[in-house]
C-alpha cells in the first residue's frame, strides 16, 4: 500500500479529518496538516493506540489469564446458654475461587512437553555417546587381551628358546665338567638367572592388571548407573561361555502320544503325592477336584475312592493298594501250611462263673495249690490269668479270671476261648441273680455247663435245692433226665474236686475237642501286663499250631520276637501247643485281652 494523505485516510476510515488529526497527535505521530502523507508504520501505530485507548487490548498478549472471585457471606448464629440467656455471634464466610483460562493451561502443557522432548533428545544423545564409548572400551579390551596373549605367547616362546639354549649350555658345561672332572658348582649359577625372572614376569603382569582393573571398574560403575550399558554387559557375559554346536541333539524326545500311567493308590494320599505319581502339577489335580465340587489344598489328604476317580478322570489307570493285604496273605499261608487232617485232640479250656461269694476264687485256688506243681525259684509266680492241671484222665486249662465281665469281654472281642463253663453255686445260698446271668451267657455262647454245688461242708448245704432251682432255668441234671452234669464239692475241704475234674474231662470228651497242633501258631491274648525290668508280659492261649521260642509274634497292635516263655508255675518252656496257656516276653507293648495273635 502506497502512502496516503491524512485526508484520504480519513475518508477511508469514515471519520472527520480533524478527529483523525487529534488521534494521530495523541498516538504521537507527527503530521503537519491534512495534506501530509502518513506511512504504513504510522497507520499501524495509530491502530495500536486506538485499541489501547478503547480498552480493547491485543487479544494474544493482554487477555486476562485468570480471574479470581471473592465472595463474602454473612450470617448470624444465636447461642442459648444454660441460664436461659442468649448470645448472638456474627459469622462471616469468605470464599475465594480462581478461574484459569484453558488456553493458558494448554500453553503450559505444550511448554512442558517441549522441555521434555528436548530433555529426551539430550538423553538420547548421551546414551548414544555412552554406547559408543562402551563399544570402544570393549574393542580396546579385546585388542589389549589379544596383545597380552600375543605377548605371553612371545614370552613363552622366548622362554622356551632360552630354556633350550640354557639346556644346551648346561649340557655343554656338564660335558666339559665331565671331561675336566671339575665340580658342577657352576650348574646352580647357570640355572638361577633364567629361573628368577621367569616367575617375576607374570607377577609383574598380574600387578599391572590388578592396577588397571579398579580404574576400569570405576568406569564400569559409571556406565551401570546409566542403565542401558548394564543390560548390554550382562547379556554379553552370559553369552560368552555358551558354545552351542548347531548339530547337537539332546537325548530326550518329546512324547508323541499321551502317556497312560498305572497309579498306585494307598488308602489315603495327599494331593501333591497323587499329582507326583501321575507326573502332573498339583494344580491340575486341584482343578479336577474343584470341578467335582471339592475345595482342597496341596497338602490335603484325600481318600482312596476320590483318588481313583481323579486318576481315571485324568486318563490314567488306578491300582488300589490294600494295606492289610500282607496280613491276609500271612493268614492264608498259615492255613495252607496246616492242613485240616492234622487235627489232634486237645484239652478243654474252662471258665468258672457264679454268683459273688459262692466260692469261685476259692475253688480255683484250691485246684491250683493242690494240683499245680509250684514254680522254680526266679520264675513267674504271680497270677497270670490261666493255668492247667493234669490228672490220669487228661489235662484241663482253667481261665483264672472268674466273673462274667471277663467272659463277655472276651466274647465281645470275638474270641471264643472257653469250651466249658463251670457254674459255681453255693449249696447254702442257692440260685442267685448272677447265677442266672451266667447260665444265660453260657447258653448264648453255646458253651455247655458243669455245675459245681459248692460249700457242701456246711451244715445247711442243700444240693437238691440248687438242682431244683436251676431246673427252673432249663438247667436239668443228668440224673433228673437232663443233660447237665452236677458235682457236689467243697472248696474248703477239697471234697469232690477230683470228681469235678473227671466230670469236666468227661464233658470235654463229649465235645470231641480237636486242634491243629503243628505249623505256625495262632491264638488269643488272655491277659497282658507291663512289668518293671521285664517289659510286656502277655498270657496267651494257643488255639492252633505250636508257638516256639524265638518266633515273631503279632498280637493286636503289638509285635515282637519271643524272648522267653513260661508256664503258669513260672517254669521256662520252649514251645506251647493248643490250649496251653503261656506267658510270653518280648512284645513291643501290652496287647489287649482278647486280641488275636
Ligand atoms: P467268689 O466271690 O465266688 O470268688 O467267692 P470266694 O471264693 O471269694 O468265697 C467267698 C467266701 O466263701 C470266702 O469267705 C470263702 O472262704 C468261702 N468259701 C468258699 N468256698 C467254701 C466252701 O467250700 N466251704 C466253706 N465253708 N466256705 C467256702
Ligand atoms: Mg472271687
Amino acid at each position: 500500500m502506497s502512502d496516503v494523505t491524512v485526508t484520504e485516510f480519513a475518508e477511508v476510515l469514515e471519520v472527520p479529518v480533524d478527529r483523525l488529526l487529534v488521534q494521530l497527535y495523541e498516538a504521537g505521530i507527527e503530521v503537519s496538516g491534512a495534506e501530509d502523507t502518513i506511512t504504513d508504520d504510522a497507520k499501524l501505530e495509530l491502530l495500536a493506540h486506538l485499541r489501547r485507548s478503547h480498552g480493547r487490548k491485543d487479544p494474544g498478549a493482554s487477555a486476562p489469564k485468570k480471574i479470581t472471585l471473592q465472595r463474602k457471606s454473612q450470617s448470624e448464629l444465636r447461642l442459648t446458654s444454660g441460664q436461659g440467656r442468649s448470645r448472638t455471634v456474627n459469622i462471616e464466610v469468605r470464599r475465594k475461587r480462581t478461574y484459569v483460562k484453558r488456553d493458558v493451561l494448554e500453553e503450559s502443557a505444550r511448554k512442558q512437553q517441549e522441555e521434555l522432548d528436548a530433555q529426551r533428545a539430550a538423553e538420547e544423545v548421551i546414551v548414544a555417546e555412552v554406547e559408543r564409548l562402551e563399544a570402544e572400551r570393549v574393542a580396546a579390551e579385546k585388542k589389549q587381551k589379544q596383545e597380552v596373549a600375543e605377548a605371553s605367547e612371545a614370552e613363552v616362546r622366548r622362554q622356551e628358546e632360552e630354556e633350550t639354549k640354557r639346556q644346551a649350555v648346561e649340557e655343554e658345561a656338564s660335558r666339559e665338567a665331565a671331561a675336566a672332572e671339575a665340580p658342577p658348582a657352576s650348574e646352580p649359577v647357570v640355572e638361577k638367572p633364567p629361573a628368577e625372572p621367569a616367575p617375576q614376569q607374570p607377577r609383574k603382569q598380574d600387578a599391572g592388571r590388578k592396577g588397571k582393573k579398579p580404574g576400569r571398574k570405576e568406569d564400569h560403575t559409571l556406565h551401570v548407573a546409566k542403565g542401558a550399558s548394564a543390560r548390554r554387559r550382562k547379556k554379553k557375559s552370559r553369552r560368552r561361555p555358551v558354545h552351542v554346536s548347531v548339530d547337537s541333539q539332546h537325548g530326550f524326545e518329546r512324547p508323541t502320544e499321551p502317556v497312560i500311567r498305572e497309579v498306585e493308590i494307598p488308602e489315603t494320599i495327599t494331593v501333591s503325592d497323587l499329582a507326583l505319581r501321575m507326573a502332573i502339577k498339583s494344580s491340575e489335580v486341584i482343578k479336577v477336584l474343584m470341578n467335582m465340587g471339592m475345595m482342597v489344598t496341596i497338602n490335603q489328604v484325600i481318600d482312596q475312592d476320590t483318588a481313583v476317580v481323579i486318576v481315571e478322570e485324568l486318563g490314567h489307570t488306578a491300582r488300589v493298594l490294600n494295606e492289610t493285604g500282607l496280613e491276609d496273605q500271612l493268614l492264608k499261608s498259615i492255613e495252607a501250611a496246616a492242613p485240616e487232617s492234622d487235627d489232634a485232640p486237645r484239652s478243654p479250656v474252662v471258665t468258672v462263673m457264679g454268683h459273688v461269694d459262692h466260692g469261685k476264687t476259692s475253688l480255683l485256688d484250691y485246684i491250683r495249690t493242690t494240683r499245680v506243681a509250684s514254680g522254680e525259684a526266679g520264675g513267674i509266680t504271680q497270677h497270670i490269668g490261666a493255668y492247667h492241671v493234669t490228672n490220669d484222665k487228661g489235662t484241663i486249662t482253667f481261665l483264672d479270671t472268674p466273673g462274667h465281665a471277663a467272659f463277655t469281654a472276651m466274647r465281645a472281642r470275638g474270641a471264643q476261648v472257653t469250651d466249658i463253663v463251670v457254674l459255681v453255686v453255693a449249696a447254702d445260698d442257692g440260685v442267685m441273680p448272677q447265677t442266672v446271668e451266667a447260665v444265660e451267657h453260657a447258653k448264648a455262647a453255646g458253651v455247655p455247663l458243669v455245675v459245681a454245688v459248692n460249700k457242701m461242708d456246711l451244715e445247711d448245704a442243700d444240693s437238691d435245692r440248687v438242682r431244683n432251682e436251676l431246673t427252673q432255668h432249663e438247667v436239668v441234671p443228668e440224673d433228673w433226665g437232663g443233660e447237665t452234669l452236677f458235682v457236689n464239692v467243697s472248696a474248703k475241704t477239697g471234697e469232690g474236686i477230683d470228681d469235678l475234674l473227671d466230670t469236666i474231662l468227661l464233658q470235654a470228651e463229649v465235645l470231641d475237642l480237636t486242634a491243629v497242633d503243628s505249623g505256625p501258631a495262632s491264638g488269643v491274648v488272655l491277659e497282658a501286663t507291663l512289668e518293671r525290668g521285664r517289659g510286656a508280659a502277655a498270657t496267651v492261649l494257643v488255639s492252633r499250631g505250636t508257638l516256639n521260642l524265638g518266633e515273631t509274634l503279632l498280637a493286636g497292635q503289638e509285635y515282637g520276637r519271643i524272648r522267653a516263655m513260661f508256664d503258669e508255675a513260672g517254669n521256662p518252656v520252649e514251645s506251647a501247643g493248643p490250649s496251653l496257656p503261656v506267658v510270653v516276653l518280648g512284645l513291643s507293648g501290652t496287647p489287649m485281652a482278647g486280641d488275636d495273635m
